[in-house]
């Protein structure tokens, strides 16, 4: 017995990329293939091999796997019918180690570019019958079914096209065909197929054949055999057990659908609600479901229904498709994004070339170019938008994008997917939203506690500072009735002056604390911010008429356009300012008052001064609550600490911006702030204001 090595696979001289069929076809012109599940070509095969073994004599057996592992479940069948003949020939591409050996029976390993390996064909030739079944597998439907999903009842749908009879001298020529096949793998057979050869096939077969193929063109009568179809009742069986096994492939695939949509769905699920970070949602959605789907290109985004563009961050791309992570993507000039919008549902385009909602919605032309542009540059053929919708609120998009020469084959099924896969999405969305803001809350809450804490102790301390003062002195002129007048009229002073202090301190607290609530109704009316000015230095000079002021300039003209602000808010925040750049300026320094027109919108007020300056890591926090260069606890100079929150707080209030500049220590400071222009067509609102508005006034 000879056995050959894998490696001794010979290469074929001849072409061996025509099927069994289609040569047997060419011989037979007037046969018609007919269409076969795999699971009927087994049935088929296992009744072929049934025969085999039943019967008498010893018959010429042909088999082609197109596996080696298709071969191996049936190896223990042609053991058994080696036992009954020795021309017996076995063909298969090796998977494992499937190689050319002549033992029990002939093994002919055949190379994965033959086309034996689409093929199913089993040849018997015995003394009394014949049986031929030569079938070819149908590219593409089979492999490329839905979802890819091979499982074995997938398998057994699977579609060949062949021929399958009893007629001896078709299964004589196929027998031929293949034989000549194996002679070009295992030449060293040629005197066992030689002998196959004069005892199965008769020398007019052969030569009628070669004729044949040389005239290629066949009398139907020489071959017009009454017995060359199987029984009528043996056909019909078979008809009919096709149908069932068509029926079983229809059943099978919309079970195989639905549970390719459940795990997608499962899985695109578990995988977003275990991140509570949005990014990671969408990163994680666009994965699955890029993978799961199989589209050519799936974005995710959020967007909100004004946005005009959004800027890619996340995408799944099949091969040899274009990114666009990064490139901003339009949505306003989108009209298939506007229609989404409106129609708060999926929208799919099967021909994004000729679609009429595109061509027909876009007003401008340039529009149009610009989409028609991003559809050839991104080789969008069909475009499936879905809606991220959270109780009718827009979260964002996703998109999938089909690339190539022909529409996609979208079913509803894949939007119903997709659909449900966006539901999910969204409440994925909406939970990390709400973690977020239940992180933010706690933080305002940390910051409230902490702030609160702070309150107490410091307003604590303002407080009791000049109240032990002021008992100080009372204490003293009821206990020291012999004190001077003049001692007596100091101690008056102090205490009223600290009470002054506390009153003031009070009065800031309480105005403060009524602007952060928010609960100041704003009396916004067109204003002349010279009259302004004016008025709030008036207040400054009357407060300090006993103190050396520095010189103050004032450089506002009453030639400014009109403001809209509330006056007495307004008044407050300059004299504020005016106030603090008189306290940190020597008499002998300058304090300014100046207006600049910013924009159309806007004025931006500033009031400097020459004075001790602002080092450059307090220009922000000198507007928080009892900021003092000092520390709040070792106030040296008058003043509550409070005065430019509360400025921050007016200046918020009408949308401006106040912020403070300063060269350092001893170089003067400025402070800044931003007021809106009143334009002729902004209503003026005059909210009545309660006697409870301004505790401060
Ligand atoms: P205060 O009642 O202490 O003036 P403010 O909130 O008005 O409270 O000011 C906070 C702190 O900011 C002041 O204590 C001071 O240290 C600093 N500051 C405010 N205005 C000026 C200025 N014009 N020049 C220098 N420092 C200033």
């Amino acid at each position: 017995m000879t056995s050959i090595l894998p490696g001794d696979i010979k290469k074929t001289s001849m072409s061996n990329s025509i099927s069994v069929l289609t040569e047997l076809l060419q011989i037979f012109p007037y046969w018609r293939p007919q269409m076969y599940f795999k699971a009927s070509l087994t049935a088929l095969s296992h009744a072929i091999e049934d025969q085999i073994l039943a019967g008498s004599g010893y018959p010429l057996v042909i088999a082609s796997f197109q596996k080696e592992r298709f071969y191996r479940q049936e190896a223990q069948r042609y053991r058994r019918i080696a036992q009954k003949t020795n021309q017996v020939y076995v063909l298969t591409v090796p998977e494992i180690d499937f190689k050319n050996s002549s033992e029990l029976y002939e093994k002919i390993a055949f190379e994965s570019t033959d086309s034996l390996v689409q093929e199913w064909n089993l040849i018997v030739i015995a003394q009394d019958y014949a049986s031929c079944l030569v079938c070819q597998e149908r590219i593409g439907i089979n492999h490329n079914d839905t979802y890819n999903n091979v499982d074995s009842a997938m398998d057994n749908s699977r579609r060949f096209d062949g021929i399958w009879t009893f007629d001896r001298q078709v299964s004589q020529h196929a027998a031929d065909t293949l034989l000549r096949r194996i002679l070009t793998y295992r030449p060293e057979l040629k005197t066992k197929i030689k002998q196959a050869r004069q005892e199965y096939l008769p020398v007019t077969i052969l030569k009628q054949r070669e004729e044949n193929l040389k005239q290629k063109e066949i009398n139907n009568s020489t071959w017009d055999c009454p017995d060359r179809y199987p029984e009528p009742f043996v056909q019909r069986l078979v008809s009919y057990l096709q149908a069932g096994q068509y029926e079983l492939l229809k059943a099978n695939r919309s079970l195989a659908s639905k549970e390719h949509k459940e795990r997608l769905i499962n899985s695109v699920t578990s995988a977003i609600r275990r991140s509570l970070d949005p990014e990671e949602i969408l990163h994680l959605a666009v994965q699955k479901l890029g993978e799961g789907l199989g589209g050519c290109r799936c974005l995710v985004y959020r967007c909100q229904e004004t946005d005009s563009t959004v800027t890619i961050q996340h995408e799944f791309l099949s091969a040899g498709i274009t990114s666009l992570k990064g490139k901003t993507w339009p949505l306003h000039n989108n009209p298939l994004f506007q229609e989404v919008i409106e129609l708060r549902d999926a929208l799919m385009v099967e021909d994004a070339n000729n679609d009429p909602r595109i061509f027909n919605k876009i007003k401008s032309n340039s529009d149009l170019k610009s989409l028609q542009n991003l559809i050839i540059k991104c080789s969008i053929s069909s475009w499936l938008l879905v809606p991220i919708l959270y109780r009718g609120r827009l979260l964002g998009m996703l998109e999938l994008h089909h690339c190539g020469p022909n529409p996609a084959d979208w079913r509803d099924e894949d939007v119903a997917l997709v659909n449900a896969i966006t539901t999910q999405i969204g409440v994925a969305l909406i939970q990390a939203e709400a973690y977020a803001n239940l992180q933010d809350l706690n933080k305002q809450l940390e910051a409230l506690d902490h702030t609160r804490s702070n309150l107490v102790a410091i307003t604590g301390h303002e407080l009791r500072t000049p109240l032990s003062t002021i008992q100080i002195c009372l204490e003293s002129l009821a206990t020291e009735p012999d004190m001077s007048p003049e001692l007596r009229q100091v101690m008056l002073n102090t205490a009223l002056q600290d009470t002054e202090r506390m009153c003031k301190l009070v009065q800031d607290f309480l105005t403060l604390s009524q602007l952060e609530s928010g609960r100041v109704k704003w009396h916004t009316e067109p204003l002349n911010l010279a009259e302004c000015v004016e008025l709030s230095l008036s207040n400054v000079r009357s407060r300090n008429r006993n103190s050396n002021l520095p010189n103050i300039k004032n450089l506002v003209t009453s030639e400014l356009p009109l403001i809209q602000v509330d006056g007495e808010w307004l008044v407050e925040l300059l004299a504020k300012l005016l106030d603090n750049a008189c306290k940190f300026t020597s008499s002998k320094g300058n304090v300014t008052i100046e207006v600049n027109s910013t924009d159309s919108n806007s004025l931006e007020v500033t009031v400097a001064d020459t004075g001790r300056g602002i080092e450059p890591n307090c220009l922000e926090t000198v507007f928080d609550r009892f900021y003092q260069e000092e520390g709040a606890l070792r106030r040296s100079t008058g003043g509550t600490g409070l005065g430019l929150a509360i400025c921050r707080q007016i200046v918020q209030g009408w949308g401006g911006k106040i912020w403070a500049e300063s060269e350092g220590k001893d170089l003067g400071s400025q402070f800044h702030f931003t007021v809106p222009i009143f334009l002729k067509t902004t209503p003026c609102k005059t909210n009545k204001k309660t006697s409870s508005t301004k505790t401060s006034k």
